[in-house]
């Protein structure tokens, strides 16, 4: 059993790796690495084409940085050159005066220039709204008193118009060198947005500036409404908030995968001598998409060409190699049913195959010349079988098939058919004479004989066995036969073979003639029973003789034997 499943099993397995899918296996192998290496290419195209934007990416966005520095820059210079005139002029008022008559109309970002006193209130304004105003609760305040330095604050809503904005703070103690009042500004946010312009309206980035608590300082006009919100409120910004605020480094860029499922890589950059950052994300799905399109209609391409080339291998296959092993095992069929025309047409057949054809076809001719030489040879057996060789004449075997033809025909055509049982006599007594070769020659003679009457009279004569004779006569009724029988008794006496110990002296045959009209009821046989018992009948009358029996039907279906003489 396990056998038999292993060999079916084998059998599937030849069949698969038949010559159509080894071919098909073969194609493909070819154009698959091809393939393989245009997408490759397109792979690093892309690869290329997403660093090549980062990198001009970071550095729109470190110019942008630098525009935003120098934005800051110059508030910190109108600062320091207000806090210098407070702590060189000295005295709240003059300092006042020129700070009301500074404010910068080249600087439009600056809104408000304004003075608070050690105790945090404002003392003076370039806008009077806020003079009285309390600001010693203020981180930027407190940190610009502490450390004696330049400070951005975070994010404001300044109050009483809620407009976004940064105080910058510059301390009057950088040049007094002792506690002393602070000069500030209000920084607008919108002119911060527009600087980063460049960074927006480009499909699949992102950009903002950022307060050290995450909070949107700036953005581009597209994500204009970002500014005022936290940065992890964002999409697609949340995920790299935290990295980006906590980073203790200026710049650096990382990747991470968006919860929209993109692929981002973020740059971010520390505004110098702030805690403001600008982060700038980049989409690399968006930026490659071209590319990513590309590779698709490569992949594509890929699958055309392969089932292409499958197609044609399959196609070159069938027309090349399975069509004429086809065509040949045709030509064997044909040939081994016995059409021995069989031939490959070798003008149809593809130039490998014609040495196989041109093979085949001389072997079909040589086993079809052995054919007809079988045949031939054949016959002859056939002939020779059925062909006494001494005599020249039919034998048993032969005469039994003519009879049974000749007694068909007779009874198609209603006609006659007689027979003539011929023996010689005395023959045993010949041989005891002569010898037996004698005996031979004496027979082959009668048969000569015998033979040429048969020719005379349209007749049959084959040798029936030993001593025996026989001539069939188609179309010949009983009288003619008689008067035949009578010729070949004569022809016989004619011959004058020596015959000392016969009562005759020389060869003599005795004959039995029987004649019928072969119908349904009779057969062949009775024709010879009949001849055989006129033979015995002349046999009993001394030899030398002719002797007749007549078949002849009495009445529908019954045949009679009616013995006559
Ligand atoms: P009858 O007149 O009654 O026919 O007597 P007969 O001797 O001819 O008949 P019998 O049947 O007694 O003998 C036939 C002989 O024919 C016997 C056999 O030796 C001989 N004979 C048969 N075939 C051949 C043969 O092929 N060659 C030779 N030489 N003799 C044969
Ligand atoms: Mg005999
Ligand atoms: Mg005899």
């Amino acid at each position: 059993m396990a056998n038999v499943s292993l060999n079916r099993k084998r059998a599937k397995l030849k069949q698969v790796l038949g010559i159509r899918a080894r071919l098909a296996l073969l194609a493909v192998i070819l154009v698959v690495p091809l393939m393989l290496e245009r997408i490759r290419s397109l792979e690093d195209a892309r690869v290329k084409q997403i660093a090549q934007a980062t990198t001009e990416f970071t550095t729109v966005a470190r110019h942008s940085a630098d525009a935003q520095r120098e934005v800051i820059s110059s508030v910190e210079t109108i600062l320091k050159s207000e806090a210098f005139i407070r702590a060189s002029a000295g005295g709240v008022s003059k300092s006042c005066d020129v700070l009301r008559a500074s404010l910068p109309t080249s600087l439009p970002w600056i809104r408000t220039l304004l003075i608070a006193g050690q105790d945090g209130r404002i003392q003076c304004s370039t806008n009077n709204m806020y003079v009285g105003l309390d600001l010693s609760d203020r981180p930027y305040f407190q940190q610009a008193q502490e450390t004696g330095r330049f400070v951005l604050s975070d994010f404001l809503l300044s109050k009483p118009l809620l407009t976004p904005s940064v105080m910058a703070v510059y301390p009057v103690s950088a040049f007094s060198g002792t506690a002393d009042a602070v000069v500030l500004a209000t920084v607008n946010l919108d002119w911060m947005s527009k600087i980063m312009n460049n960074l927006g309206g480009r499909s699949g980035i992102s950009a903002v500036l950022v307060d050290s608590t995450g909070t949107v300082l700036a953005a581009p006009a597209d994500q204009h409404s970002a500014v005022g919100r936290p940065l992890d409120n964002l999409p697609l910004m949340s995920a790299i908030a935290d990295m980006a605020l906590r980073s203790d480094q200026d710049e650096g860029s990382l990747s991470f995968i968006a919860v929209d499922g993109s692929r981002r890589a973020v740059s971010y950059i520390r505004i110098a001598g702030t805690n403001a950052r600008l982060i700038a994300s980049i989409d690399e799905d968006r930026v490659s998409a071209a590319v990513s399109r590309d590779i698709r209609t490569a992949y594509l391409q890929l699958a055309f060409v392969v089932v292409f080339v499958l197609l044609g291998a399959l196609i070159a296959a069938e027309k090349l190699v399975i069509k004429p092993i086809e065509m040949l095992a045709d030509m064997a069929k044909r040939f081994g049913e016995g059409d021995l025309s069989a031939r490959a047409a070798r003008n149809r057949l593809p130039a490998e195959f014609v040495p196989l054809a041109r093979a085949f076809n001389a072997m079909a001719a040589q086993l079809g010349q052995r054919e007809r030489e079988l045949i031939a040879s054949n016959d002859r057996l056939t002939v020779m079988a059925s062909i006494d060789m001494l005599s020249g004449l039919a034998n048993r075997r032969g005469f039994q098939s003519r009879l049974d033809f000749e007694w068909m025909r007779a009874q198609q055509y209603d006609s006659n058919l007689s027979l003539l049982m011929i023996d010689v006599d005395h023959f045993k007594l010949f041989n005891d004479t002569y010898g037996h070769l004698e005996g031979d020659s004496c027979l082959t003679r009668i048969g000569e004989t015998l033979s040429g009457i048969a020719a005379d009279t349209m007749g049959f004569a084959a040798r029936y066995g030993g001593e025996e004779f026989c001539l069939l006569l188609p179309n010949t009724d009983l009288t003619r036969a008689i008067e035949i029988g009578e010729t070949a008794r004569a022809a016989v006496l004619r011959l004058c073979l020596p015959h000392i110990t016969s009562s005759h002296m020389i060869v003599t045959v005795s004959i039995g003639v029987a004649a019928a009209r072969p119908h349904e009821t009779l057969r062949p046989g009775d024709l010879i029973e009949a001849a055989d018992a006129a033979l015995y009948a002349a046999k009993h009358r001394g030899r030398n003789t002719v002797v007749e029996h007549g078949l002849v039907q009495e009445s529908e279906g019954a045949a009679e034997m009616a013995m006559a003489g």
